[in-house]
């Protein structure tokens, strides 16, 4: 490898950032995974305690290396964590954790120089940025939240049921998060559900088999954003049947939302007031880029992009935003697909100065049939950590 060629610099170390490090190693750029946690694991080790996976294990891998065990199990977020620990082992690229960025600019040669909180700026001559929007989540303002008294909290920071012990707990919300949360807060607080408009579920098992094999046969994982944001304009929570069941059968309340906030509750549609110690809005989140603004590549903090390419600044690109290129793309079964789209993009855009040659990996494609194990080279040509 060519030590005179920047790196392209990956911003976050998720699986978004390890699919994008290895789908560069597939188009022979040379990557540099700059990640603000301490382990290149994401933001997987802060959902919540109880969470699994909404897919089985072998419809939840990145390119190249399947999870261990079960394929038809549903994997425990610890086990996700782990899974992206060995990942990012076996890839053995550049790493530099505890490494925030805060700031891109315009570079050398149509490149950028990268500033992170650790000091120095690094030149690049692309920039991946994927950091997630686990650290935007989006709250909210109601009108009187400034004077309500009780907990008013992003599902974000919830962690475990037993924190809202004998509490009455509003969950405001209608997609995964909101509902399962709820859900498991039924046997511990006095919960109900707001939500705008009455949740909808899809199966998780059609005819004996998992949605996400449905979604793979039929093709409708991959269809394109404008088709998909057309089919689907509403939450949807993925459900075996528990969750109707308890909202049907009023184990789990929900109700209209909530119009306002008193100072020790809320106001219903119906106009009746109760008293509520804590809400937790499962209200979504925002992508978390706000190192990209001095670039001036960002529209009032969204970026501004066409499936993960930066209609601004040739040579930046995304990852994992959700809808970026398909209903999969903010999963780890699908942003493997994007990684090699978009590093693709990058390296056609890089001159043809020598690039890395040694490395013919699997594609994501080649993966979800019977692809062979990540395989991944120790480097010792400069690209190692
Ligand atoms: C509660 C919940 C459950 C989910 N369940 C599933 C599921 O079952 N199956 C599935 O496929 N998907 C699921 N997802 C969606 C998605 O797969 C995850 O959100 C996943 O963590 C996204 O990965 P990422 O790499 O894009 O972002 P993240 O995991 O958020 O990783 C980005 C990383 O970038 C780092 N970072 C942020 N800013 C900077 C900076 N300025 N400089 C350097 N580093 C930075 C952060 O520390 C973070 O760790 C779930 C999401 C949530 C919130």
């Amino acid at each position: 490898m060519n030590d005179q060629v920047d790196p392209v610099i990956i911003i976050g170390g998720g699986q978004s950032g390890l699919a994008a490090a290895r789908a560069a190693l597939d188009v022979g750029l040379r990557p540099v995974v700059l990640h603000s946690g301490a382990t290149p694991v994401g933001s997987w080790p802060d959902y919540y305690d109880s969470l699994t996976l909404f897919s089985p294990a072998r419809y939840s891998t990145l390119p190249g290396m399947p999870f261990d065990g079960d394929p038809d199990r549903y994997p425990h977020r610890d086990e996700v964590v782990d899974y992206l620990r060995r990942y990012a082992d076996a890839l053995d690229v550049e790493m530099r954790t505890r490494t925030r960025v805060i700031a891109v600019r315009p570079g050398r040669g149509g490149g950028y120089l990268v500033s992170t909180d650790t000091g120095g700026d690094l030149p690049a001559v692309g920039v991946v940025a994927a950091t997630g929007s686990f650290g935007n989540p989006y709250l909210p303002t109601l009108s009187g939240q400034s004077e309500y008294g009780g907990a008013v909290r992003h599902v974000a920071h919830y962690r475990r049921p037993e924190t809202y012990d004998g509490k009455r707990v509003v969950v405001v919300g209608a997609g995964n998060s909101a509902v399962q949360v709820a859900y498991e807060l039924t046997a511990h607080a006095r919960v109900t559900l707001a939500t705008r408009e009455p949740v909808r579920f899809l199966p998780q098992r059609i005819r004996g088999r998992d949605l996400h094999h449905w979604l793979r046969v039929t093709g409708a994982d991959r269809l394109p954003r404008p088709v998909i944001t057309r089919l689907v304009r509403h939450a949807t929570v993925l459900d075996t049947g528990r969750y109707q069941d308890a909202i049907t059968s009023g184990e789990l309340p929900r109700r209209q939302m909530f119009t306002r906030f008193t100072v020790d509750g809320v106001v219903w549609s119906d106009g009746t007031t109760e008293a509520v110690d804590a809400v937790i809005f499962a209200t979504g989140y925002r992508p978390n880029l706000d190192y990209l603004a001095p670039l001036g590549a960002l529209d009032q903090g969204l970026p501004r992009q066409v499936g993960g390419i930066s209609t601004t600044h040739p040579g930046l690109v995304y990852l994992g935003l959700e809808f970026q290129r398909s209903f999969a793309s903010n999963t780890l079964r699908g942003v493997g697909r994007d990684a090699a789209h978009v590093l693709a993009a990058l390296a056609a855009r890089v001159d043809r100065r020598p690039r890395l040659s040694r490395l013919a990996r699997p594609t994501a494609s080649s993966v979800e049939g019977s692809t062979p194990p990540v395989h991944v080279d120790r480097a010792t040509d400069g690209a190692g950590g």
